[in-house]
């Protein structure tokens, strides 16, 4: 027996946040992920959850595995996928949160503008950190399991990165890939989707088992890859050749909707519509 099969094989737990309202029902947000990947003893968490609620959940759901957290592992600089760190800390001390150094930059530069969209979103709700993460300065790891950081760029925003855990065949993309649920396209244009197609391109490559999208329908499957692959990457294209057919963000949102009539989260496809079409309703 060589000395990689004697280790304890790790095992993942995901957590997904229900989709939340909007204050004055002014729209919903996708639920969003958070996987939390296990050792014998140890544990790594991927994201972190936004709202207080949801945070407070998935602290539960970490105690329960009775592992000690390590490392919280912030995939990219939106706050619904790092804004729960603070309260996660406070409640586990033995972890620290961490993330690339161009994500930490991300966060700083956009601090302020986040604060004041999330409150505008979720009021009281949201759980605005007192910390940010650490610039991570060695390799992460989970008992002799090496867990990759892929910074590929581009997904809804830039710099996005993804967690591969070689070992497991698992990858924790946070928001390149998407699950079931209408893709966040109105924050950048068609170069950024090109980018977007190819970071996907990439991580398929990979050949993992199994892929945790940033946003996912909670009860989708996380191990059919080539269905999770197949839809984020058609989604990006047909929405780059609905937008440039339609006249207007009603028209982009038929021709989605009619492509895609079981994706969840609605209010995301009419947001990436009006960018296209900002003068339109
Ligand atoms: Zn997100």
């Amino acid at each position: 027996m060589s000395a990689d099969t004697k280790k304890p094989a790790l095992t993942t737990e995901v957590f997904v946040g229900p989709q939340a309202t909007m204050e004055g029902g002014k729209g919903t947000f996708s639920p969003t992920s958070s996987t939390l990947i296990c050792g014998e003893h140890d544990a790594v968490l991927v994201d972190a959850q936004h709202l207080r609620a949801d945070i407070l959940a998935l602290g539960d759901l970490v105690e329960r595995q009775g592992r000690r957290l390590t490392t919280i592992y912030i995939t990219h600089g939106h706050a619904d996928h790092y804004y729960g760190i603070t309260e996660l800390l406070r409640r586990f001390p033995t972890a620290r949160a961490v993330a690339t150094k161009a994500v930490v930059a991300y966060i700083r530069e956009n601090e302020k503008n986040q604060e004041k969209q999330w409150r505008q979103m979720f009021g009281d709700r949201v759980a605005i950190p007192a910390d940010i993460p650490e610039v991570i300065s060695d390799k992460l790891s989970l008992e002799g399991h090496a867990l990759e950081i892929y910074e590929l760029g581009q997904a809804d925003i830039t710099p996005s990165t993804a967690l591969h855990v070689p070992s497991i065949g698992l990858i924790v993309p946070g928001d390149l890939v998407y699950n079931g649920i209408h893709m966040m396209l109105g924050l950048g244009g068609p170069k950024q989707w090109g980018e977007w197609y190819r970071n996907v391109e990439a991580l398929e490559r990979l050949a993992p088992a199994m892929i945790v999208a940033g946003h996912k329908k909670p009860d989708a499957s996380d191990c059919e890859v080539a269905r999770i692959f197949a839809e984020t990457k058609s989604y990006i294209r047909d929405f780059e050749s609905a937008a440039a057919r339609a006249k207007s963000a009603p028209e982009l949102v038929e021709a989605m909707t009619a492509k895609y009539p079981d994706f969840g989260n609605p209010w995301t496809l009419r947001f990436s519509a009006r960018s296209r079409f900002p003068r339109s309703v």
